[in-house]
């Protein structure tokens, strides 16, 4: 088999991990299999290299940061070829550059656009093992670029499809996915099995187990994920195609995302064209505009309320204020301390009652539901930070998704 491993931060976060994870590279490899290995940077490292960043800087270049970020990859890639070689193993390590990963310009958040990893393939097929750094690439003009927080678990992928392997493993600090982020519900429970559809949805909406577009580039290329611990070595979670034996809970998981901020613009004259004038500026801006409720008109004026990233909601307030005034509305007003929650379920398509059963929980929890949004196989409503873990948690239980012991 050929297959692609991927180790995030704090399977290789320090010289210990290192070895323990050369371990399971070495014990993967004594089995016959041909062998890329993606890393992360040590946990915390990213993180690090950006507070320095901004020590100096409010505004840093995004040239310079994928420029900085992405040398905290080079540095696990060449400890662990360093390790394998130590072991006897013809391990050598690969830039992003190195590797063939071509991307756009678009630095901080680049898009692969082709993997040219010819070279590879013939590293592997004399049997050596290529250790390719995540999360970074190269744009035609020979720029560093890099994926975007977490965009280790794309590289991994791209890889794995480029590559034609069998199976792209990534191992990280839990033993699989579960119904909710075992940190926030201990009681949570690990699937043995998870479709693309669903994966993508939980991790879109918040659980950043995966980075979202690793799991888009898995269901486009039907690429298997096997997502795993690389403290323990029982088996994951599957992600693969829906199949016909998984389980048809209405219910599959829960997923939360602290990471929002909530404008409103009330008393807006009501005419054709006022979407576009209120989301034009914002688009224009690079934000995504996320959950969006429009009220009907009363006497020739509406409201419009949508969520954004918390990070972009002093500049959108801005935007919002300007536009207001143009447009002759009443008023802008924002709260950045909201949060979404959601319910996800392919089974949701055959079961019926999910919203108001969703809505039942949260109001015995007394949780204002400020927003809702649905889609055919998630229902998601917008409360106050503040409420985010009782929801999760009470939904959780109500949804029967509580480990029994
Ligand atoms: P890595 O550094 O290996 O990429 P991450 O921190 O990005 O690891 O992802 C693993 C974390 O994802 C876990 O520690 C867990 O807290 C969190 N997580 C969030 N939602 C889930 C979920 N549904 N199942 C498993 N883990 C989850
Ligand atoms: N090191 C990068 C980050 O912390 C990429 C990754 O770990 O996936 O976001
Ligand atoms: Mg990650």
């Amino acid at each position: 088999m050929r297959i692609v491993q991927k180790f995030g931060g704090t399977s290789v976060g320090s010289i210990e991990r290192i070895r323990k994870t050369a371990d399971i590279v070495a014990a993967e490899l004594a089995q016959g299999h041909q062998l890329a290995v993606v890393v992360s940077a040590m946990s915390g490292e990213t993180n690090r290299l950006i507070a320095m960043a901004h020590e100096l800087s409010a505004d840093p270049a995004k040239r310079e940061m994928d420029a900085l970020v992405a040398t905290g990859e080079q540095v696990t890639a060449a400890l662990l070829a360093i390790e394998l070689q130590q072991r006897g193993i013809a391990a050598q390590s690969f830039t992003g550059a190195q590797a063939g990963f071509r991307t756009d310009s678009s630095h901080v958040r680049a898009r692969i656009q082709h993997i040219a990893c010819d070279h590879l393939v013939e590293h592997l097929e004399h049997g050596g093992v290529a250790v390719v750094t995540g999360f970074q690439g190269m744009d035609e003009k020979g720029n560093i670029t890099t994926l975007g927080r977490g965009g280790s678990d794309t590289s991994a992928v791209a890889l794995a499809v480029a590559l034609q392997a069998d199976v792209c493993d990534i191992y990280t600090d839990v033993d699989g996915i579960y119904t909710a982020d075992p940190r926030m519900v201990p009681r949570a429970r690990k699937m043995q099995r998870i479709s693309y559809e669903e994966m993508l949805e939980l991790a879109s909406l918040g659980a950043k187990v995966l980075q979202t577009r690793s799991v888009e580039l898995a269901m486009r290329y039907n690429m298997p994920i096997h997502l795993r611990s690389s403290f323990d070595l029982t088996p994951g979670t599957m992600v693969t195609r829906e199949d016909e034996s998984m389980e048809r809970a209405a219910i599959s998981g829960v997923a939360y995302n602290r990471d929002e901020a909530k404008i409103t613009i009330k008393g807006i004259p009501d005419h054709p064209g006022i979407a576009a004038n209120v989301f034009g500026p914002v688009a224009e801006a690079g934000i995504n505009v996320d959950v969006i409720v429009q009220n009907i008109s009363e006497h020739g004026f509406t409201d419009i309320t949508f969520t954004v990233p918390r990070n972009d909601f002093r500049s959108t307030m801005a935007i919002m204020e300007r536009v207001c005034a143009e447009m002759d509305a009443k008023s802008v007003s924002g709260d950045d301390s909201v949060a979404k929650v959601s319910v996800v379920g392919v089974g949701m398509r055959s079961h019926s009652g999910v919203a108001q059963k969703m809505f039942d929980v949260l109001a015995a929890e007394r949780i204002n539901i400020q927003m809702i949004t649905t889609s055919e196989i998630k229902i998601t409503v917008v409360v106050d930070e503040a409420c985010v873990e009782s929801a999760v948690q009470a939904l959780h239980s109500a949804f029967g998704l509580d480990t029994d012991d």
